[in-house]
C-alpha cells in the first residue's frame, strides 16, 4: 500500500468507525493504570478489573495505589488477569509517580513528546506502547500507538519492511498527520476487532479491500491462506 492508498483507506474507515473515546472523563493516572491492567486481556476483563479497584480503593490516585497493600491490588485487579505480576508493576509505578512527580502525572504530559514518553518510559514496567497510549489518549500528544490489531494490519498492509513496534510506529506516522494520530489510531483498532479479525478475517464485507495488500495476493486471486498469513507480527 502506498501513501495515497493509505490516506484513502483511512478517510473510509474514520468515517466508518466514529471516535470513541474509551479515555473520556478519565485522569491520566487512570488511563496509565487501565493500560496496564489492559495487556494480555480483553477490553470487558481489563474494565472490570479498573471497575473493581476502583470499588475497593476509591478514587485512583497515585497516593491510594501506593497506601493499599499488594495483596488487596492483586485481589480488586483479578478480573483483569496477571494479577500477581501487574499489582506490584501498578504499586511500583505509583510510588515511583510520587517520588518523581509529585504524584502528577500531569506535569510529564506537559512535557514535549518525546521529553514526556522518555519519563513515562522510565516507570517500572512502562514500555514504548504503553507510554504511547498515555501520550495519545491522556495528553494528546502526535503519537500512534501500535496495537495487536494496528501491528497484524500493518503487516497486511505492507506499511512496514520490519514488525518490531518502533519500524511500525514511525511508518504511521510518517504518513499520518499529527491531528489524525488519535483517530487513525481507534479507526484501526476498530476495524481489527470488526472485520480485520486475526484468523478470518471478513474481507468480502470490507470496504478498503481494492486498497489491501493482503486482500489482492490471497483473496483476490483465490489463494488459499495459510498460518503464517494470519500471524500478528508484534504483540499488542
Ligand atoms: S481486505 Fe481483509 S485483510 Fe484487507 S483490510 Fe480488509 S479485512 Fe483486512
Amino acid at each position: 500500500m502506498d501513501r495515497q492508498a493509505f490516506a484513502r483507506t483511512m478517510r473510509v474507515l474514520e468515517s466508518r468507525y466514529p471516535i470513541r473515546d474509551w479515555a473520556r472523563g478519565m485522569t491520566p493516572f487512570e488511563i496509565l493504570i487501565s493500560t496496564v491492567l489492559s495487556q494480555s486481556t480483553t477490553v470487558a476483563n481489563e474494565r472490570r478489573g479498573l471497575e473493581d479497584l476502583r470499588a475497593r480503593i476509591g478514587v485512583i490516585t497515585p497516593r491510594r495505589v501506593a497506601d493499599t497493600p499488594e495483596a488487596d491490588i492483586t485481589a480488586a485487579i483479578w478480573h483483569a488477569g496477571l494479577g500477581r505480576q501487574k499489582a506490584p508493576r501498578i504499586r511500583r509505578i505509583a510510588m515511583e509517580i510520587l517520588e518523581r512527580h509529585g504524584g502528577r502525572l500531569e506535569e510529564v504530559l506537559a512535557l514535549p513528546t518525546d521529553r514526556a514518553r522518555a519519563e513515562l518510559m522510565a516507570l517500572p514496567g512502562v514500555g514504548p506502547k504503553t507510554a504511547d497510549v498515555v501520550l495519545s489518549m491522556a495528553g494528546d500528544h502526535p503519537t500512534f500507538p501500535v496495537d495487536t490489531h494496528i501491528a497484524r494490519i500493518a503487516r497486511r498492509w505492507n506499511l512496514s519492511r520490519r514488525g518490531d513496534y518502533e519500524s511500525i510506529r514511525s511508518a504511521l506516522e510518517r504518513w499520518t498527520p499529527p491531528q489524525k494520530r488519535k483517530a487513525w489510531h481507534l479507526a484501526i483498532i476498530a476495524h481489527g476487532r470488526s472485520l480485520c479479525k486475526a484468523r478470518n478475517p471478513r474481507c468480502d464485507e470490507c470496504p478498503v479491500r481494492q486498497d489491501c495488500d493482503w486482500y489482492r495476493q490471497h483473496r483476490a486471486h483465490g489463494k488459499r491462506i495459510s498460518r503464517r498469513n494470519l500471524r500478528s507480527p508484534t504483540k499488542g
